[in-house]
């Protein structure tokens, strides 16, 4: 099969030119056509030497990948679901708001993590998308509406960016495709193509202690935690990796990324459960867990249900008494806006099309999460 030029960051792109006996300038050219202009025709990329283009005809593609559907939400967030090849498919969502556009991004066909309240987690895991897969949602995304003639940005012209922030919180764990995700995100940064600054582009893990060590050395970029719980017991089953780690492990590699981090603060995502993880205790407990240790925002999700799950999501009153408690401690707290929930497109409703070859759900749908109103705060098990 033609290797796809979508699969390289610049580097990557350098050194294949160089074994077809090519310059480097000659990637960056190259690179820019591809990213910058969202041209896949090498005979439209009229400034590239014609023995480049001659040789790339037949050995090279840009590969993106196919569309199977595009819904639009009333809130003009826009959901794709694209093919990725044996009956699986992901999906990526753009975000329009007044002062940006961000557009979330899969990682993976479904997600080997498998977190109660997460619709992709439900469908279990098939694969890991390619580096290729990874920037081909941004590449197609920020070419079509910067095509667009609907008006999704009234003054988008030919070159006016669509697309300024990306958050890798689509469907998987980006974490656990580390190898693919690194040049995704090294392209999303790269001044020769998207040019996006480290504060624009978010990496969201369920909490690989190891791998967020790794992202510090590699690619800093934002960092958001999905945390969900203030202690080990509760963590553990909402988020079933946190049994490797645990909490403790977790926070110290938080502040370990600040370090080299483009922000001064991590963002922890707390998917707020009925009976589950909103009690005012809780809060309490979550502020005594992360004030004074991880310089931190907290942003609190309203869960998007879906029918699987057997979990509801909190009402509103409980959702703002919380909220008040961490701000009151003096930690910055944010309830997410929830959008596209009219065209299941909201956080965790993703489901794309996978074949579970893990039969995840059955698992899950078995031992259902106990909800639980506690009176009393619960103990810290903290090592
Ligand atoms: N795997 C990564 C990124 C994808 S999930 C992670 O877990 O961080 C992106 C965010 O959506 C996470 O914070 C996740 O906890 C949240 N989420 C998952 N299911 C949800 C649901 N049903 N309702 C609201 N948020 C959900
Ligand atoms: Fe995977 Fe994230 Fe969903 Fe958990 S919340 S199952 S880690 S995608």
């Amino acid at each position: 099969m033609a290797v796809n030029l979508l699969d390289f960051d610049l580097e990557g792109l350098a050194a294949y030119c160089e074994s077809l006996g090519e310059k480097r300038f000659r990637a960056v050219q190259l690179y820019r056509w591809i990213h910058q202009k969202g041209e896949s025709d090498f005979e439209k990329m009229s400034d590239l030497a014609k023995s480049l283009r001659s040789k790339l005809a037949g050995a090279a593609e840009v590969r993106g990948l196919p569309l199977i559907s595009e819904h639009r939400s009333a809130d003009g967030t826009i959901k794709w679901l694209f093919d990725v090849g044996d009956g699986n498919a992901v999906e990526s969502v753009y975000i329009p708001e007044e002062d940006r556009g961000t557009l979330c991004v899969s990682s993976q066909a479904g997600c080997a993590v498998g977190c109660r309240f997460c619709s992709t987690g439900h469908q279990g895991f098939s694969r890991n998308l390619t580096s290729g897969e990874i920037i081909a949602q941004l590449w197609f995304a920020e070419h079509r509406l910067r095509r667009g003639t609907d008006g999704e940005r009234a003054n988008a012209t030919n070159d006016t960016r669509v697309v300024d922030n990306v958050v890798m919180m689509g469907m998987g764990e980006p974490l656990q495709n580390y190898a693919a995700l690194v040049p995704a995100l090294k392209t999303m940064l790269d001044d020769h193509a998207y040019g996006l600054s480290r504060r624009r582009v978010t990496v969201s893990t369920s909490g690989m202690v190891a791998m967020i060590d790794r992202l510090r050395e590699d690619c800093p970029v934002a960092l958001a935690v999905s945390l969900h719980a203030p202690n080990d017991a509760l963590r553990s089953e909402l988020v079933p990796l946190n049994r490797k780690d645990g909490i403790d492990a977790l926070l110290d590699a938080c502040v370990r990324y600040l370090d080299k981090a483009p922000r001064d603060f991590v963002t922890f995502e707390y998917c707020m459960l009925d009976g589950v993880n909103d009690t005012p205790e809780l809060a309490h407990e979550l502020v005594r867990l992360v004030k004074g240790r991880v310089p931190c925002k907290l942003n609190l999700i309203p869960f998007n249900p879906f029918p699987a799950s057997g979990l509801k999501r909190s009402p509103r009153e409980r959702v703002m008494a919380f909220a008040r408690i961490l701000q009151d401690a003096g930690i910055v707290t944010t309830i997410r806006k929830t959008r596209g929930d009219d065209i299941d497109a909201a956080c965790g409703q993703l489901a794309g099309e996978v074949q579970d070859r893990t039969r995840v759900h059955e698992r899950l749908v078995r031992s259902p999460v106990r909800v639980i109103r506690r009176e009393a705060p619960r103990q810290e098990t903290k090592a």
